[in-house]
């Protein structure tokens, strides 16, 4: 079959219910109703196999910060695998593309994170991550420091160690997760769980829920805690400001490792390279993805501080993956970083996008519909409620109302995602101001339709 001469859509919707199981999807569901097929994509505009526009309000899953279309990656990566497509970095070799790109992001990375270790994706370095902290405090002769503490809601991948860092309920219940030695805290989510607490108390007294598992734990048995800077997954959940100074008050307190997973969060997302540097707090390993090759390659991996690179070094690592550090993705990713860096377009998001998204999207809070509306950098999201004189929650089922603001996004040409009854937005960094208010105009559109849908279907009433 010929995939640039593209058959009708219900065709290739056919073959896809009949073989391809998609992740995170209810697969009978979805077969019955037909997926969208994306064929093309230019700029932050995908097109379907019908012809139909979209703009895509969250960069592929996160991921295509320099936009799609980009000809020098497709370049580099030809080029790349011309030269030399794959070999392994284990058995004493190394090559090109993944020592230059393991320079290149030392030199990025704030501090003295110095040392890469590369996995095909985010999920792949937090099992990487969960082994290194364990092997390194093993080699400082306190194998009982095993426990990492993670938080509920936050979102660290779908690999059994991934999906057990994570807390996502829905997924533990699952296949057998968490696993072992590792437990969760409550997050920072103000709207949803403040009560009738300031943001800033609430962000103190969630930080202080990381103190009281420590010492519940005992400090000594305490690996590491781990955390996005702002959660993605979760609903793009934004920590009252209170939070970060003080979680790293009591890890650098109780002398425990701080694992910032930037998956998201990384490469420009929030205005810096990296998340850690927005919130100025100082991870001792980093887990990268996503935005690190801006998804037109999977790659992933862990950036590592001296300390624990210069202990693990001590012993052979008994870890790796077949594709760490391949070729072709190190390569395509040293052609992103490059991009990003020379087009100025972190910059760009600091003083520009990231100011023009929040001024817009702050006015979605005005709808009857909206309890609050929040961004930073180029993540945003809504909290939808019956009621938000409360911040009340739907009497529904929790997602019913997001997900039908969801089929109306999509109806206004509009890939706009629900987590729940939060709807976010985290579109490629190189968007224009224009295309952000279209992204509001569109929105907004969304929510009056999603606002008399839910008034008709007698779903307005608050739990
Ligand atoms: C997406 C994501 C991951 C998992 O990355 P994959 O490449 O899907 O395995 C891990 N952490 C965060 C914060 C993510 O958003």
């Amino acid at each position: 079959m010929s995939l640039t001469n593209t058959p009708p859509t219900a065709e290739l919707q056919a073959l896809d219910a009949a073989h391809h199981m998609h992740p995170f999807t209810a697969n009978g569901a979805l077969g019955a109703k037909g997926a969208r097929i994306i064929t093309r994509a230019e700029g932050v505009r995908l097109t379907d196999s019908e012809g139909v526009e979209l703009i895509d309000g969250m960069a592929g899953l996160w991921c295509v910060n320099i936009g799609y279309g980009r000809a020098e990656l497709a370049e580099a990566a030809a080029r790349q695998m011309r030269e030399l497509p794959f070999y392994n970095t284990f058995f004493q070799t190394s090559h090109v593309p993944a020592l230059t790109l393991a320079a290149k992001l030392a030199e990025l990375a704030p501090g003295d994170l110095n040392h890469v270790f590369f996995a095909g994706s985010g999920s792949e370095a937090n099992d990487t991550n969960i082994r290194m902290v364990r092997q390194y405090w093993a080699l400082k002769g306190q194998p009982q420091r095993r426990t990492i503490i993670a938080r509920r809601n936050g979102y660290h991948g779908s690999t059994m160690g991934g999906g057990s860092l994570g807390g996502m309920a829905a997924m533990h219940a699952q296949g057998g997760m968490p696993i072992p030695d590792i437990v969760h805290i409550d997050q920072p989510y103000w709207w949803g769980e403040g009560g009738d607490m300031t943001p800033e108390d609430f962000g103190l007294d969630r930080a202080h829920q990381l103190e009281a598992k420590i010492l519940e734990l005992g400090p000594e048995n305490v690996a590491a805690f781990i955390a996005e800077p702002v959660q993605g997954a979760g609903g793009v959940i934004i920590p009252p400001d209170s939070y970060w100074p003080e979680v790293q008050r009591i890890v650098d307190e109780y002398g425990i490792l701080l694992i910032a997973d930037e998956v998201i969060t990384g490469f420009g997302r929030l205005g810096h390279w990296f998340g850690s540097q927005s919130y100025g707090i100082r991870p001792d390993i980093m887990t990268i993805a996503k935005g690190l090759s801006s998804g037109y390659q999977p790659i992933g991996g862990s950036i590592v501080c001296d300390a624990i690179a210069n202990t693990i070094a001590q012993d052979e690592f008994n870890h790796g993956y077949t594709y760490s550090g391949h070729p072709v993705a190190a390569a395509v990713a040293l052609e992103n970083l490059r991009i990003l860096d020379e087009d100025a377009i972190i910059t760009r998001v600091h003083d520009a996008t990231a100011p023009h998204l929040a001024q817009a999207w702050a006015r979605l809070a005005d709808h009857p519909l909206v309890g609050e509306a929040v961004s930073r950098g180029l993540m945003a999201s809504l909290a939808l409620t019956p009621d938000k004189t409360r911040r009340a929650h739907f009497a529904a089922e929790p997602g019913t109302a997001g997900y039908i603001c969801r089929e109306y996004s999509f109806g206004n040409n509009l890939i706009m995602r629900h987590v729940g009854d939060r709807m976010i937005i985290a579109p490629p960094l190189v968007i224009s101001h224009s295309d952000i208010d279209e992204i509001i105009l569109r929105a907004t559109r969304t929510l009056d339709q999603t606002l008399a849908h839910l008034h008709r279907e007698g779903l307005m009433s608050a739990q």
